[in-house]
């Protein structure tokens, strides 16, 4: 368990708190509408009303025990980069800051901020990527061009061992795992039998995991 703090509870800042609180993490949440503090106060760990871009104030927060701190303020630039700013003055270990713009995002790098989110765009690129291969359930980017997807084999498909999913791409695409009921199969060797409704987890390029796609329907 760790302790988050999210500054802005707009719906991006409070969908991000409440799945920390889910996930069995404490976080505070700040925000300047003494509404938004006062309507999630149950819900969250603690919530306080701050103006983030007032750096005394700020300082008075005890910020050193988060994990990471989440700014979660788009709209008013300005009040975004300030708050960042102040958060860096103070020492703040991980931030991750919401951009909305590419001039918001170009300021927040030359802070050095750790992460920077597109939400919509992030969002976007998840559910193209959903509508070009639906047997893809979630995917994940490792960087270096490297993806790890999850897939769940359809019921139409009869058993076949991993090697004849990904012939041809033995060095690129590794099979982690096999998920099926309840059950793990980890590494699977490359004679392992998938059946039909497995859960997979395969590693790869994303050209190669493209490639072998038609597999898998
Ligand atoms: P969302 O799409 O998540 O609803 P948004 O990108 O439209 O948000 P805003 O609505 O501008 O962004 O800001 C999100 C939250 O941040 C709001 O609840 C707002 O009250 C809060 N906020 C804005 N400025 C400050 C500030 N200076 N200090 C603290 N909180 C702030």
């Amino acid at each position: 368990m760790a302790h988050f703090t999210v500054i802005g509870l707009g719906r991006f800042g409070i969908t991000a708190s409440l799945e920390l609180i889910h996930l069995g993490h404490t976080v505070t949440g700040i925000d300047i509408d003494e509404k938004l503090a006062e309507q999630y106060a149950s819900d969250l760990t603690q919530t306080l009303i701050c103006d983030a871009t007032d750096e005394r104030a700020m300082a008075e927060l005890n910020l050193s025990d988060s994990e990471a701190i989440l700014v979660a303020i788009g709209e008013d630039m300005q009040a975004s980069l300030l708050c960042t700013l102040h958060l860096k003055n103070l020492g703040a270990g991980q931030i991750w800051v919401k951009a909305n713009s590419t001039a918001h995002h170009t300021i927040l790098s030359k802070l050095g901020v750790q992460r920077i989110i597109h939400p919509e765009e992030e969002m976007g690129t998840r559910v193209a990527q959903a509508l070009n291969y639906p047997m893809v359930n979630d995917y994940l980017s490792i960087g270096h061009g490297l993806y790890v997807v999850e897939i769940t084999l359809p019921a139409s498909k009869k058993p076949q061992q991993v090697q004849h999913l990904i012939q041809g791409f033995e060095r690129s695409i590794h099979c982690l795992l096999i998920k099926r009921g309840s059950a793990l199969i980890s590494a699977p060797s490359s004679v392992t039998e998938m059946q039909e409704g497995d859960l997979l987890l395969l590693c790869g390029p994303r050209e190669a995991l493209v490639r072998i796609a038609p597999r898998l329907v």
